[in-house]
């Protein structure tokens, strides 16, 4: 554990840390000469963590490599090229978590069109996963274990990619009409002042692979919109006091000041 964790409290819980954890999760930045935010952790939140880091990020890659096959992903930057590369040969061997599921474009009988996407199974919880994460991202802008945040259910969530399982496969009116629902959501996120979230420090993240940026809503609410790959999107909204959103505020602004300082070396 890093020296300045001794004593510290898990990131999530409060309970006493005894390891590292890296928020995000190390694995989108594999291959990558980068460094990661680091967090106190506990046993439960770290190594509870892996397997969900896993599946979600392989279930994303797989998806855009999908697209790739499909023809339908001509715009990806060569960083989540490397990334979807690096892992390819791991996608036979998923056997938990993850299933690979067609897609049917309807049609005439018999002429429909059909693509292939991954989908993470609804016992991986991707919500408590991206609950984790924007915890992660608060304690490394605080420096503690933030006791009045409540990371319960009601913590919402939202997503532009995780859908429900199913052994049938789903047509494309299934997704868009969920994309439907989900989008009515989004817009009222839209109208928000969004300010950019930080990378690591001193060689920073591709923030192509990941990136994140916040707001604090009128509601009381501390709002964080995840992006993976450029593509996949979690929200994640928490109450929290102004006097935390403004320590959130001054990290990402101190940040980037920083973050331009090591490029103009
Ligand atoms: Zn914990």
């Amino acid at each position: 554990m890093q020296n300045r964790f001794k004593g510290k409290s898990c990131y999530y819980c409060g309970e006493p840390a005894i390891s590292d954890e890296h928020i995000p999760p190390k694995q989108i930045f594999d291959g990558f000469d980068c460094d990661k935010i680091v967090v106190p952790s506990c046993m439960y939140h770290n190594v509870g963590k892996s397997f969900y880091d896993a599946c979600i990020l392989m279930g994303m890659l797989k998806s855009l490599d999908e697209f790739i096959i499909s023809g339908l992903a001509n715009d990806l930057t060569p960083n989540i090229l490397k990334s979807i590369e690096l892992v390819q040969d791991k996608f036979p061997h998923v056997k938990k978590g993850m299933r690979i599921i067609e897609i049917f474009q309807e049609g005439q009988p018999g002429s429909e069109k059909k693509m292939k996407s991954a989908f993470v199974d609804a016992d991986i919880d991707h919500y408590k996963w991206a609950r984790l994460l924007t915890a992660g991202l608060i304690w490394d802008a605080t420096e503690e274990y933030q006791e009045e945040l409540d990371w319960n259910e009601e913590s919402g969530v939202l997503d532009n990619y995780f859908r429900e399982s199913t052994e049938k496969g789903l047509t494309a009116t299934d997704l868009i009409e969920s994309d439907r629902e989900k989008q009515k959501h989004m817009t009222a996120y839209g109208a928000a002042t969004w300010i950019e979230g930080w990378s690591a420090i001193s060689k920073p993240y591709p923030r192509d692979l990941y990136n994140f940026r916040f707001v604090y809503g009128s509601l009381g609410h501390l709002h964080f919109e995840h992006t993976f790959f450029l593509k996949y999107k979690i929200w994640v909204h928490v109450k929290a006091s102004p006097e935390l959103a403004e320590k959130v505020k001054i990290k990402a602004l101190v940040r980037s000041l920083k973050e331009d300082g090591c490029r103009k070396v």
